[in-house]
Formats: C-alpha cells, structure tokens, sequence
C-alpha cells in the first residue's frame, strides 16, 4: 500500500508531517552551518529561514492537533525511502568542501521530497480533510523550492573540482 493511502485519518497524517518538518529543519540547520564554514552568509541564512518554516509548520501542526495525541511514527516505519528521488543526497554527502551550489542541490531535493509526500497525498488519501490540508502543504513547499531555485539560478556549477589543501579545523 502505498504511503499516501495510508494516512486515512488527520492525526496519522499530522503525525507524519510534524516528523517530516522537523527533519527537514535539522537538514537545513546542518546546511546553513556548512555554509557558515564556506563564508557564504547569505545563503546560510536562507538555509537558516527554510529551517524555521519547517519548525514553524511542525509547531502549527502540533498546535492544530491539540487535543488529540498525535501517534509516535518510529523512522523505520516512514518508509520515506520509496518516496526518495534518486537525486536525494546522503547525509554522509554533506562536508565543508561541499560548493553553494551543492548545497542548493541537496536543500531542493529536500523540499521536493516535501511537496512530493503532501502532493501524493493531496491525492491519494482516503480522507477529504486530509487531502484538503496536504493540498495546502503541498503549494507551502512549492514556495520553498521557488526560493531555492532563484539562489541556484545565481550560484552557477564551479567547473573544477575544489581541493582544499589546508582544511579548517571543525569545531567539536
Ligand atoms: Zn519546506
């Protein structure tokens, strides 16, 4: 059964979107330090805005259930993996020497994967209220990539490999 005929009733949907966000959130928390890193504050602060939409949307969603007791999704359980892009990055991808552009990259197909699961469900659902409200989430995360894609129309593809001969400590 696919993921998005699964979220049959508001809360099991609530549930995932509140973890997806807060994922989300992390990811671009650890980008915009990368960016940090690289000296680029501008774009650290756009990783930095697009962490706080996730946590604003994860706060308003648990704000939206209150009330009920929204079901603990344990990660293995997500099955995000089938939803995954084949363009989606590894955590493991990310380091210092990563380029602006790199950066934007991984922070798309974030957001992709994002309007993607919401779109899906907007769909798929069996419930009218949860498609109504993944619909709503889905254009959120259009804006988002929106953002990104302008940044990465100006931080062009560098044409050589970077090499860093003298790497900077990283702070523990
Ligand atoms: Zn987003």
């Amino acid at each position: 059964m696919s993921l998005a005929k699964k979220m049959s009733d508001m809360d099991t949907f609530l549930a995932y979107s509140v973890a997806l966000e807060e994922e989300a959130a992390d990811r671009h928390d650890e980008l915009a330090g990368m960016m940090d890193v690289h000296n680029n504050p501008e774009v650290a602060e756009t990783f930095r805005k697009l962490a706080h939409y996730s946590r604003l949307h994860a706060k308003e969603i648990r704000d939206h259930s209150e009330g009920s007791d929204l079901p603990v999704i344990a990660p293995w359980d997500f099955g995000w993996d089938s939803m995954e892009g084949p363009e989606t990055a590894d955590i493991g991808e990310m380091n210092y020497l990563m380029t602006t552009h790199q950066a934007l990259k991984i922070a798309m197909s974030n957001e992709k994967r994002a309007h993607n699961f919401y779109f899906d469900i907007s769909r798929d659902s069996p419930d009218e209220a949860v498609r109504a409200l993944a619909g709503e989430f889905a254009d959120e995360e259009k804006e988002h990539l929106a953002l990104l894609e302008k940044w990465l129309a100006n931080c062009p593809e560098p044409a050589a490999e970077i090499y860093d001969p003298d790497p900077p400590h990283m702070p523990e």
